[in-house]
């Protein structure tokens, strides 16, 4: 049997906008889990542009991608909400009680009375490398994720990539592998440049090795992988290995939230701009995701949003009560919430 988890809400997707509707519905009392694909939080702040300045947060007249996750963080912490990373919610639908129920790939399942798509511009997949004959692989010795590192415990891994996915991986990795060879295009690397001199030390250390080249094929039997054909530089030649991971990026692709009935416009979902609700009460769209008159793909939009959904999901949670409008800096009552009082 498996095993439920019952909540207020839960939040599809840990982007910017999913990350402050936690504390707006915080403020109201309203407890949430959250889930994402990724494996952390930040949506495409964190995923496509961790570095890179933002200039248009409100008050914040620069911020990077990846700070302003930080801090979204910090401003959610009061409220206690519940992460689920590496976790895609695959089905959503709606129960006789009125209550939602949500499924995820990796085998969770949430009851909520309220559900948040935050899922921006869709569900993160990863590209995958054009290698013939991989399909038969994956799964059992291609991953382009971890979900488990303890799976990965005592085999001989080769990671493909030069980004920081690639990079985070093989230091995590190391650890624990019998052998690990990373293996990139080219000597030169688009992660972080502490990553970079980490792995360089574990090379001249004698703990894992550096190759140059791109695979072209490869070989096992029934899906149990021995070696990867590279094509180098200067010649082929093969890496011996039992588990492969390629780190090429991912891309954005709507996904399962095209399956929930939600009348979809232009594969994005359409909300009334009073309570950012969809066609079915009590499911409500932020951020990125979701469609209305005068729309702008902007972080701030999806701050707004987050809180007149935030209002209307208590209604929806508390029918026919009264909720008072208060200010943070007045409140002793939402201080106390926020632990400040
Ligand atoms: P996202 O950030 O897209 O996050 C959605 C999350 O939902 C993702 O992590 C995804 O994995 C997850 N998800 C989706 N489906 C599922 C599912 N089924 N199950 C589990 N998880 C799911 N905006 C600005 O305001 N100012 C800027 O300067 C700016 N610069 C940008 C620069 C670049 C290069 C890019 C790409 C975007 C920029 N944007 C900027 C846009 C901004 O990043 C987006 O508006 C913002 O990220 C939207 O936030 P979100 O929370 O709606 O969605």
């Amino acid at each position: 049997s498996e095993e439920v988890i019952s909540t207020d809400a839960v939040i599809v997707g840990a982007g910017p906008c999913g990350l402050f509707a936690i504390f707006e519905l915080g403020l109201l009392d309203i407890k949430c889990h959250v889930v994402d694909i990724l494996d952390r939080p930040g949506g495409q702040c964190a995923e496509l542009y961790p570095e890179k300045p933002i200039y248009d947060i409100p008050a914040l007249p620069i911020v990077t991608g990846s700070e302003l996750t930080h801090r979204l963080l910090e401003q959610a912490k009061p409220f206690k909400p519940e992460y689920h990373f590496n976790q895609m919610v695959t089905e959503l639908r709606k129960l006789e009680d009125g209550k939602f129920e949500l499924k995820t790939d990796g085998g969770i399942v949430f009851h909520a009375k309220v559900v948040v798509i935050a899922a921006g511009g869709g569900s993160f997949q990863p590209k995958k490398p054009p290698i013939p004959g991989i399909d038969a692989y994956e799964g059992q010795s291609v991953f382009y994720s971890v979900k488990k590192m303890e799976a990965l415990r005592g085999r001989d891994i080769l990671i493909v990539g030069g980004g920081d996915s690639a990079l985070d991986w093989t230091l995590n990795l190391q650890p624990i592998a019998n052998s690990l060879t990373l293996l990139h295009r080219r000597d030169d690397f688009r992660a972080a440049p502490d990553s970079v001199k980490k792995m360089r030390e574990l090379v001249a250390a004698g703990k894992m090795q550096l190759k140059l080249g791109q695979v072209t094929g490869l070989t096992g039997d029934n899906g149990v992988l021995a070696s990867a054909q590279v094509k180098g530089t200067d010649g082929n030649f093969d890496i011996a290995a039992n588990a492969m991971l390629p780190f090429f990026g991912l891309t954005m692709k709507l996904g399962p939230v095209a399956e929930w009935g939600l009348n979809l416009h232009e594969n994005l979902v359409p909300v009334d701009t009073a309570k950012f609700e969809t066609s079915t009460q009590g499911i409500f769209a932020i951020g990125d995701i979701n469609t209305y008159p005068g729309k702008l793909k902007l972080i701030l939009s999806g701050f707004h949003e987050a809180a007149l959904m935030a209002q209307e999901a208590f209604h929806h949670i508390h029918p026919g009560e009264r909720l008072l409008f208060q200010y943070t800096t007045s409140s002793s009552s939402l201080q106390k919430k926020l632990g400040v009082a």
